[in-house]
């Protein structure tokens, strides 16, 4: 695994401003057991900004 390579959105594939080695606690809208979201999906999803539970 390339921990510098930017973890993608599960919703676009675009890339998030995570790398894979972001800890999960320090990441916004990364959705357990789905994965990480970008903000605009996040937004489309939840409209608005989720924290990890
Ligand atoms: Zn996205």
């Amino acid at each position: 695994m390339d921990y510098t390579t930017k973890d993608s959105c599960i919703l676009c594939g675009k890339s998030t401003e995570y790398t894979l080695k972001t800890p999960i606690e320090e990441r916004i809208n990364y959705i357990e057991t789905a994965g990480q979201l970008c903000q605009v999906c996040s937004f489309e999803v939840y409209g608005e900004k989720r924290k990890q539970v």
